[in-house]
């Protein structure tokens, strides 16, 4: 009998196990964003100080405020808002510079509707999806990678999806989620485009073997899942999403439903991705309803291409520029809210507000078109008669 340490396989001839490698790329890939995602939070710190220092940077993350009995808007020349003396501290100096060179980031590239930092991040992104779908991997005996790092999407999508997040915040002032969510809408399709090397991948060892595609309910679940998902995808085409905004909105929820209903049928290692989108949009929930608010309003149309909106008794909680999601109680149309932006500043700014917020609507499809239509009858009906004038 002899002793010692058992004989090693050599590499080449180690049969790749999927279930161990591939979560381990998932993790790879999570540890990536995740780097990346607080080397941006750090770099982000100092505006998001200096907003804090100016009081700006928790404006409306709890709402919109009213009714406090807050002093009224007073002239820019009182001694609180009289503006910093003007200093060439080298401190400041140095800031200019700073500031002049992340500006670059905002050069747009036409028709492209990114700019290039949009397209840096995106850039860096999409490499480092690539580089863990396909490194060490025999992705056609065994294209499991594409379906882990499909699953390892998901953060991703909801974080830069929902409209009220933490990262807003973190990120500081202009960060809001119109201004992140092309990272959603980019890691959507690398999802779809994972899944698809995953499933077309499985379709074709089935066909070479003569396995059933459908029946099974591993094959079933996939199937489903991937139709779901290129449901999602397509139907969130921009067309889509410019004509048919609600019908989009709605359907893209609820095939995402049926989508995490089908993935956990069809894969145990599904489930656990599904819980940080669980929490980020019971975060988003949780925000939404701290902001939620219940105003009284006086809608005026001055012709048939513009609504204004004076939303009475608000005081503070938010700055000129931003926006609010408006639902107005008319016709039938409480479930649609849609986004205004808000024209004034808050009272103690500007006299425009006094006292309450501005918002204008331009006529651009059915709602805003049935918003002014509502308002420009209901004006009529103010209008006296001639028999009401005599
Ligand atoms: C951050 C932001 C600020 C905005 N500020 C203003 C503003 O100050 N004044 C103004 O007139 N318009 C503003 N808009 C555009 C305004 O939200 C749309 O014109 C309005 O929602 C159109 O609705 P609709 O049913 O009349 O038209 P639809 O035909 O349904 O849509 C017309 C366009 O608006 C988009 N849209 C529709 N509903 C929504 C929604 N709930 N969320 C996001 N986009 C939607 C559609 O994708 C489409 O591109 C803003 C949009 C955004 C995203």
């Amino acid at each position: 009998m002899s002793s010692g340490a058992p004989p090693t396989i050599p590499l080449s001839l180690q049969i790749y196990n999927s279930y161990v490698e591939d979560p381990i790329w998932q993790r790879r890939f999570t540890a990536i964003w995740c780097s990346f995602l607080g080397a941006t939070i750090i770099i982000s710190l100092p505006s998001l100080v200096h907003a804090l220092r100016q009081g700006r940077a928790l404006t409306g993350f709890f709402g919109i405020s009213g009714g406090s009995g807050r002093r009224g808007y007073s002239a820019v020349m009182s001694e609180e808002k009289k503006p910093p003396a003007p200093s060439l501290s080298r401190g400041r100096k140095r800031a200019a510079y700073w500031d002049s060179l992340v500006s670059v980031r905002q050069w747009t590239v036409p028709y492209l509707n990114l700019n290039a930092g949009q397209i840096f991040v995106l850039a860096a992104y999409l490499a480092s999806c690539l580089v863990c779908i396909i490194k060490d991997a025999p992705l056609i005996s065994s294209p499991n990678r594409a379906g882990f790092l499909a699953f390892a999407q998901f953060p991703i999508v909801f974080l830069f999806a929902t409209k009220n997040s933490f990262l807003s915040l973190l990120l500081g002032p202009g960060h809001g989620y119109e201004k992140l969510n092309f990272l959603h809408r980019m890691a959507g399709r690398v999802m779809f485009l994972a899944a698809l090397i995953h499933g077309s991948l499985w379709i074709r060892n089935h066909i070479q073997y003569g396995l059933p595609i459908l029946g099974p309910q591993k094959e079933t679940s996939g199937v489903a899942s991937l139709v779901m998902l290129g449901s999602i995808v397509l139907l969130s085409l921009r067309p889509i999403r410019r004509w048919f905004y609600q019908a989009f909105f709605a359907l893209h929820v609820f095939t995402f439903v049926a989508f995490f209903v089908c993935v956990c049928y069809h894969s145990i290692y599904a489930s656990p991705w599904i819980f940080p989108p669980l929490a980020f949009y019971g975060a988003d929930m949780f925000l939404r309803l701290l902001r939620y608010r219940f105003k009284d309003a006086t809608v005026t149309a001055p012709d048939k291409f513009m609504t204004l909106v004076r939303i009475n008794d608000c005081d503070g909680g938010w700055v000129a520029g931003q926006h609010i999601c408006l639902r107005v109680f008319f016709s039938g149309r409480v479930l649609e809210s849609h986004p205004l932006s808000i024209l004034s500043a808050p009272p103690a700014y500007s006299c425009l507000s006094n006292p309450g917020l501005l918002l204008g609507a331009r006529v651009n499809g059915d709602w805003t078109r049935a918003l002014n239509t509502f308002v420009r009858k209901e004006q009529e009906k103010l209008v006296p008669t001639d028999e009401e004038y005599k």
